[in-house]
């Protein structure tokens, strides 16, 4: 019984790595090592700039999904009225 070599969290009985960890490993092995870092420094370590941009752009997409979320209602509620006029 080991800790998975990369994660460092998940048991590992048979395998050096945990599931998770393998497919990442499997990605590794198609694009090598380099360049699947220098992928998940670009992606995931963001300066306060990067990080202020992708929390504006959240919002605006949680504000867009709410919107939507309460055009739908509205339209539900006129086609339910509709239907109840053309009884
Ligand atoms: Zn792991």
């Amino acid at each position: 019984m080991f800790s998975c070599l990369l994660c460092e969290n998940e048991t590992c009985y048979i395998s050096k790595w945990c599931e998770g960890c393998r497919e990442i490993k499997n990605i590794m092995n198609v694009y090598g090592a380099v360049k699947v870092n220098e992928i998940v420094k670009r992606v995931c370590v963001r300066n306060g700039e990067q990080l202020n941009k992708k929390i504006e752009l959240e919002k605006e997409t949680i504000n867009k999904e709410e919107d939507e979320n309460e055009n739908k209602e509205l339209n539900d509620k006129i086609k339910k009225q509709i239907n109840k006029n053309n009884k």
